[in-house]
């Protein structure tokens, strides 16, 4: 079928799924309209002389001088800071915001863009976990499309796609187990960050890949699903699928499970986030099953990784607990891969860190309380 391209922003272009999308982009003729990245000036630099954006962010203030001197032979417009980040991701130059951003930081760009009523591609689950109340409010209110880019999700969303009257029974969120499934505590407590960032089935960027080991991402992931999909918490099961093939599945009334099928390649379901509710030939492999042969599915281990346990605690009581359990552990992670707490610190710390009392409303405020509250309580625990 023949896709008409829609003209794209990509925020956290110089990362993991942004260069994906970026090849998206090459591959099928979109035409990109701003780019943004924290500092990695290099990258940014080449991005911006191959896809030719008007307007391009460097969030970081540091290094704003740096790279305009570096693109002053270019018509494109240099944006700088928070306030950059979201007035590039209001700017409705572009028909569809890509945020891939890393982190809590991509709250306010995904609201500035719902705010602009452009239509957001959302790969940055952190402002979904801490702030999902705001961001799907908020989506309402303007009523923007908001579409995951998250393999899981991508997948859920295309089962309901033509069955959102009908009843969902629940939601199987497929997990691959990460490279230390089947360990036991035991073997884990000299887990190296090095032997924590070889992923066995999908090439993610460090914080997600260390949230991966620890099944925490798996957790967030839930989280996100509350929150996209108006479901319950405990009408999320988590399969452990160790093959990758089978990117989530949706069971409804009449018991009939629909799954997504399809090689564990982040570019379809960022494509598909672009070219909803078309589809378009994606470089990419394709799918043999009979070269997979068998597929499985088991139980995830909650005793053993305690940060999904943390996570599902955290969803099941609301409110600001999500947002306070995503700022710990993303500073949890930072310390890991600094060498400086062990692999199941991370898991133990975030547990412990839902004992604190967290109860106000999910307002900007409130979740930054919750980070402060977070990051006081990583600091006592280190
Ligand atoms: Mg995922």
């Amino acid at each position: 079928m023949h896709c008409t391209p829609k003209t794209i922003t990509i925020l956290g272009s110089t990362g993991s799924i942004g260069r994906q999308a970026l090849e998206v982009c090459e591959a099928g003729g979109f035409p990109v309209y701003g780019l943004s990245a924290h500092k990695s000036e290099e990258l940014l630099e080449q991005q911006v002389r191959r896809f030719h954006p008007q307007v391009v962010c460097i969030s970081d203030p540091d290094h704003y001088q740096s790279f305009r001197a570096r693109v002053a032979d270019l018509p494109v417009k240099v944006l700088t800071g928070i306030d950059g980040l979201c007035e590039l991701a209001g700017d409705r130059g572009a028909e569809i915001v890509l945020n891939s951003v890393m982190g809590m930081i991509g709250l306010r760009p995904t609201l500035a863009a719902l705010d602009a009523g452009i239509t957001l591609a959302l790969a940055n689950k952190e402002t979904l976990v801490a702030g999902g109340e705001l961001v799907m409010a908020k989506a309402r209110e303007k009523g923007v499309k908001i579409l995951p880019v998250d393999s899981e999700h991508s997948a859920i969303f295309q089962c309901l796609e033509g069955y959102r009257q009908c009843k969902l029974n629940k939601i199987l969120l497929t997990a691959s187990g990460g490279p230390f499934f089947g360990k036991t505590r035991a073997e884990l407590e000299s887990i190296t960050p090095e032997m924590a960032l070889k992923h066995p089935n999908w090439s993610m960027g460090a914080k997600i890949t260390i949230d991966s080991s620890t099944l925490m991402n798996k957790g967030l992931e839930v989280i996100e699903a509350v929150h996209l999909f108006g479901v319950k918490p405990e009408q999320i099961e988590v399969v452990v699928h160790r093959e990758s093939i089978v990117h989530s599945m949706v069971e409804f009334e009449d018991y009939a499970v629909l799954g997504q099928f399809g090689v564990p390649d982040m570019k379809i379901p960022i494509q598909f986030a672009l070219t909803y509710p078309q589809r378009m030939t994606c470089p990419t492999g394709r799918l043999d099953l009979t070269k997979i042969g068998t597929l499985t599915f088991s139980k995830p281990d909650l005793d053993t990784f305690v940060s999904l346990k943390a996570a599902l605690t955290a969803i099941g009581r609301g409110g600001l607990y999500p947002a306070l359990l995503n700022a710990v552990n993303e500073q949890l992670v930072a310390l890991f891969l600094q060498g400086k707490i062990s692999f199941l610190s991370i898991g133990d710390l975030a547990m412990e860190s839902l004992n604190l009392r967290c109860d106000g409303p999910v307002t900007l405020s409130g979740i930054q309380e919750a980070e402060a509250m977070a990051e006081a309580f990583v600091r006592q625990h280190i």
